[in-house]
Formats: structure tokens, sequence, C-alpha cells
């Protein structure tokens, strides 16, 4: 794991429902130690809670549609704004829209870290063949208890339908049944596709091929993490500033 200094900064993981966006964060808070922020797992604790916004966004994910931006926003920023989000973290499923994009800049740039340069966020975009995606989440499970991932046909538990850490039970995600999943798919196109662009635009666009083996696709972001926060260190030297700022 990096030291407990070190800036990592933020990392935003891009990619389609079932890209391996949840695996990877995973991977990335076990070795940089920085949080993971699943809009996704934030949303369903509300549903699960049954809080105001999980009442209004249960039907929505159910449909596999987006939660309205405006939802988003206040969820979001509580989360950025804890303490352990200082060093950096990893963003998975955020931001989804070209509004929530923007807002993502300017939040950062006002509260949280550098915004420009070499210090700028990471945006690591997970591409994957389509054709793939039903088998990943129709066969994903996850463990309830310590959240890890399993895929039935791709990555199965030792014992089925148990976790290997814990042994408890495995949970599907209702919205990963079939006729949910094209709904998620054409949202993606529709919504989410445009940001890669918009990220490429601004230079900090770093597409990996996730169609491989797990453990090559991990090692890519790591490289790929390494070298940034390299270029990161190094700016901040030769301006003798600090790589970001920790307020
Ligand atoms: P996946 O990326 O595998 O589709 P997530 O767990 O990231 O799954 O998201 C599940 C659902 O939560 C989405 O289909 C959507 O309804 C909602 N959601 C998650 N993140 C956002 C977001 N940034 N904006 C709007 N809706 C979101």
């Amino acid at each position: 794991m990096a030291d407990e200094t070190t800036q990592i900064g933020p990392v935003i993981l891009l990619g389609p429902p079932g890209a391996g966006k949840g695996t990877q964060a995973r991977n990335i808070v076990e070795r940089y130690g920085i949080p993971q922020i699943s809009t996704g797992d934030l949303l369903r604790d509300h549903v699960a809670r049954g809080t105001a916004l999980g009442l209004e966004a249960k039907a929505i994910m159910a449909r596999g549609e987006l939660v309205p931006d405006k939802l988003m926003y206040g969820i979001v920023a509580d989360r950025l704004r804890a303490p352990d989000c200082r060093r950096g973290f990893v963003l998975d499923g955020f931001p989804r829209t070209a509004a929530q994009a923007g807002w993502l800049n300017a939040f950062l740039g006002k509260e949280l870290f550098d915004n420009s340069g070499p210090c700028a966020p990471l945006v690591l975009q997970l591409v994957v063949d389509y054709g793939g995606l039903l088998l990943r989440l129709t066969g994903r499970r996850s463990c309830p208890t310590c959240g890890r991932l399993y895929n039935i046909y791709l990555q199965p538990p030792r014992v089925d339908e148990l976790c290997d850490v814990d042994g408890t039970p495995l949970i599907f995600r209702d919205d990963d049944r079939e006729e949910v999943i094209q709904g998620r798919i054409s949202a993606y196109e529709r919504q989410t596709k445009p940001l890669v662009e918009y990220f490429r635009e601004q230079g900090r666009l770093v597409p990996v091929n996730a169609d491989r083996e797990l453990p090559q696709v991990t090692a890519e972001i790591f490289g790929v993490i390494d070298d940034h926060r390299k270029k990161c260190e190094l700016a901040a030297m030769k301006t003798g500033s600090a790589p970001r700022q920790s307020n």
C-alpha cells in the first residue's frame, strides 16, 4: 500500500455497467488506502434505510434509469467532504452525466483539490466489448457482509453461492436482471458515454482494455495511477507547493 501521507488525488472510473468498476475500485482501495465512493452503493444504502432520497430513487433504479442529477449532488458532496477523502478517493459511478461532470469539476476546484495541471483528477476508462456484459452482469453476486464481488460464471466462489471470506450467502442485485440490463446500458450510451469525449478533451482520459484477465487490468491501472502520482509530485516539487491542498 502507498504510505499514508502520499497524495493520490481523485481517480474516476468510467465505463458501462459490468465493466468492472466496482472490482477495480476495491483493488485501488486496498493498494492506495483511499476510499471508494460508489454512488450506486450510497443510493442502495438510502433505499435500504428507507430515507426520503431512497424512496424517490428506488423505482428509478429498478427501471435501470438514472436518478436525477440534483438528488445526487448532496450525497456526493457530503461524502467527499469526509476527512478520509483528503488524500484522494476513487469515484465509481459518478459522474454519469455532463451536468454531474461540470458540477464535480466546480466542486473539486472550489473545495478539495487543485483541479488543473498534472494533479488534476485521473479518469480511467474501462473499455469492454458489449457482447460480454450480459454474462458479467447476470452472473454478478456480492457478499452483503464484506462487499466482495463474484461472478458465478467468471470468478465463482469456492463453495456455490457462499462468500470465500466469511461464508455469508451471496446476494444478487435486483437491477442485474436481464430485462433491466438493456435499460442500464442504453442510459450509459445516451447519458454517460459522451463524458469520454469531455475528459479526453481535457487530457485526463486514460483508456484501459478491461476485456482481459482481472489481474492484468488491475496491474495496468496501478501503473497508470503510479505514473500520475509521480508526475503530480514532480510538478509540486518544481513549484515548491504541496501536491494537493489538504484543508
Ligand atoms: P452499474 O454501474 O453497474 O450500473 P451502480 O451500482 O453504479 O451500477 O448504479 C446502480 C444504479 O444507481 C444506476 O442504474 C442508477 O439508477 C443509480 N445511480 C448510480 N450512480 C448514479 C449517478 N451518478 N447518477 C444517477 N444515478 C445513479
